[in-house]
């Protein structure tokens, strides 16, 4: 079976990947800075499959790691998830975000060529679909102008493969178009452990639902949508690791560059994702309506059918189901990763 690189896998959606990969047998190397994650994740990993991942803390910036990495492992194909992605934070300290996640893809590039290793897939985003492209939104439309520092860099690393790929027609690159994911693997071992106030609105529920915060603050009632607030497309993250599988699969058989939108195909108000939360887990989520967030689209879901076709990939799991699961993962950890033993 084939080796995957996971870079930046340690991560919230790397880890699930990581499970999904090992328990359809393949091997899993992760290298990973833990900017934004914990090794006990790794070790979760581990326990869930009952595999072992070959881990390096490593600076995906640094060619001579990488180097080793690739030296030490025959590796097949690359996984990138390695960045950061903190949208408001991308908007304080843009250099710090051009400078991690455009280096990290250079230097996955240039050592993977070094290497002779010839396939990678990118975490890529719906945000670099714009302000301006008609919902739902379809691989085939141009990338738009994005709305923040983050955006942008997702929007330049797929110039980047793209350009790379016309380069040399051996090089095969899958961007994977990722809409909202949430949830977490059902045993509760592994989740999305967010540092400090989370951004995104199911940390957020979650942490309202366990105390942590006191109230949530819906960004808007006055949209021109079913319910006047903002819809999404919200991913359970294990359908998205499969769709990473299946990407995995592809691309082990195929060269040249290929987009795929991974998402349901449905919008979901915020309203409608909180009151689902209610209901699964049987908790109250206090909530005040506020303003509008600066830079947030009214509605925006995914068109599937590409994935389906292509992939035979389709989302298995209902918004109940990540509701359910983000809140087992909250309940049993109520502190992620943190205060455990590593
Ligand atoms: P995450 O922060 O949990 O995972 C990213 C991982 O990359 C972390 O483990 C972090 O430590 C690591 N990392 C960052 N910079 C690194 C570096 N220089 N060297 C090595 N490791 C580094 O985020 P996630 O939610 O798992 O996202 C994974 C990828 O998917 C990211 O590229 C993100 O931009 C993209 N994405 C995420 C979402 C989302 O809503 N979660 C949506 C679209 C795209
Ligand atoms: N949201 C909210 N309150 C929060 C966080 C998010 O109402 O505390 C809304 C936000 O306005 C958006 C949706 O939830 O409509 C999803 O936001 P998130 O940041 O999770 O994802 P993104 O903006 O990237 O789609």
């Amino acid at each position: 079976m084939a080796t995957i690189l996971l870079a930046g896998g340690a991560g919230y959606i790397g880890s699930h990947t990581a499970v999904a990969l090992l328990n359809a047998g393949y091997d899993v190397v992760i290298a990973d800075n833990f900017a934004n994650s914990s090794p006990e994740a790794v070790r979760r990993v581990e326990r869930i499959t009952g595999k072992q991942v070959r881990l390096y803390e490593a600076d995906c910036r640094d060619n001579a790691r990488l180097a080793q990495i690739f030296r030490e492992n025959s590796i097949d194909a690359v996984i990138h998830f390695a960045g950061l992605k903190a949208v408001g934070e991308s908007v304080a300290y843009p250099v710090r975000y051009y400078r991690n996640n455009i280096d990290t893809t250079l230097s996955l590039l240039e050592t993977m060529a070094d290497a002779g290793v010839k396939r990678i897939l990118f975490s890529s985003s719906a945000t670099v679909y714009g302000e301006e492209n008609p919902i739902p939104y379809l691989e085939t439309m141009p990338r738009g102008v994005c709305t923040n520092p983050y955006g942008w860099t997702k929007a330049m690393m797929e110039q980047i493969f793209e350009d790379a790929a016309k380069a040399d027609p051996s090089l095969s690159v899958v961007l994977l178009r990722y809409f909202n994911p949430i949830g977490a693997h059902p045993s509760g071992l592994i989740g999305e452990d967010p540092q400090g106030i989370p951004n995104n609105l199911m940390p957020y529920v979650t942490q309202v639902a366990i105390g942590k915060r006191e109230c949530l603050t819906v960004f808007g009632n006055d949209y021109d949508t079913k319910d006047g607030t903002c819809g999404r497309d919200y991913i359970h993250v294990m359908d998205l690791a499969e769709g990473h599988l299946k990407a995995i699969g592809y691309i082990l058989q195929h060269s040249g560059v290929e987009v795929f939108n991974l998402g349901t195909g449905t919008p979901v108000s915020v309203k409608e994702l909180v009151e689902t939360f209610e209901a699964v887990n049987g908790v109250q989520i206090r909530r005040i309506y506020g303003g509008r967030r600066a830079g947030d689209l009214p509605e925006y879901y995914a068109n599937a059918d590409k994935a389906l076709a292509m992939l035979g990939w389709k989302t298995e799991r209902s918004l109940a189901d990540a509701c359910r699961d983000a809140w087992n993962w909250q309940k049993q950890n109520p502190n992620g990763y943190r205060g455990v033993e590593t």
